[in-house]
């Protein structure tokens, strides 16, 4: 294993090239504005489709549960597991995220780094037509609005994805730590950008559910306490804590203690 310095040093060595590979004009704030003028447009117009009061606003919390599921598959066997006809993703999650972003860097620099946090532009697309698909399954079964509250959930969950992983990867304001969720995801996110815990531990973005309930969270605790868990670090797996090196741990809030981390 290498030492922290060499680690760190490894990590800022790929920063650049990463960057002086990808020279091109990029805007950082035109990529989050693209995903989140696309996802609230979807989500209003989804809405304005659903009779409210009626019964198959249950449909959306169930396309987020699903999603959720879907999300912790789709990071564990592409995004970590080499599949040729997939490879590209395997390439741009493994290689490239994991390596841009390890347990001493987590924050960016600036907005252009945007560019590998964010999913590419096209991806709201795919999302939309996956769920628009399923949708319009559920309309034939059931009824139009039972599709158009899938599609709500399914979008929904998307942009929480995105809003939780870009929160991961900025740097740490102190008032993150008091937020629920949030400070749970981003300490999740901390702990699965560790090189030699990465493809078993917190594969969750939104919530842990699937991590809870398929027990592929770092924590033993029950699934409240993993929802809530916050920055704590005293609940670790007995394997987890073999596997991260001791400069990891620092004291109730790892990412706010984690060394050139901001
Ligand atoms: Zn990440
Ligand atoms: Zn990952």
């Amino acid at each position: 294993m290498p030492t922290p310095r060499a680690a760190a040093a490894r990590t800022l060595r790929f920063r650049h090239e990463y960057r002086d590979n990808h020279p091109g004009r990029y805007s950082g704030k035109l990529h989050a504005a693209w995903i989140a003028g696309c996802s609230t447009a979807l989500i209003g117009l989804c809405i304005l489709q659903i009779v409210p009061g009626g019964w198959h606003w249950v449909m959306a919390p169930i396309a987020f549960v699903v999603a959720n599921f879907g999300e912790w598959w789709l990071h564990k066997h592409t995004m970590h597991w080499r599949f040729e006809p997939l490879k590209t993703l395997w390439h741009r999650h493994t290689i490239e995220h994991h390596n841009f972003f390890t347990e001493t860097h987590m924050a960016v620099d600036s907005t252009r780094d945007l560019r590998i946090v964010l999913l590419p532009p096209i991806a709201i697309l795919g999302v939309a037509l996956l769920h628009g698909l399923i949708g319009i399954a559920l309309g034939a079964l059931l009824d139009a609005q039972a599709g158009w509250a899938w599609l709500l959930g399914g979008i929904t969950h998307y942009l929480v994805y995105e809003m939780l992983h870009l929160a991961s990867h900025l740097p740490n304001y102190r008032w993150f730590a008091s937020l629920p969720i949030l400070s749970t995801v981003r300490r999740n996110h901390w702990i699965h950008h560790h090189q030699s815990l990465m493809p078993d531990y917190n594969l969750n973005l939104t919530v842990p559910l699937a991590d809870w309930a398929l027990d592929t969270t770092d924590l033993q605790r029950n699934f409240w306490g993993v929802l809530f868990n916050r920055y704590r670090m005293d609940c670790l797996k007995p394997e987890v804590q073999q596997r991260i090196p001791e400069r990891s741990f620092g004291g109730d809030a790892p990412p706010t203690h984690t060394p050139h981390s901001g």
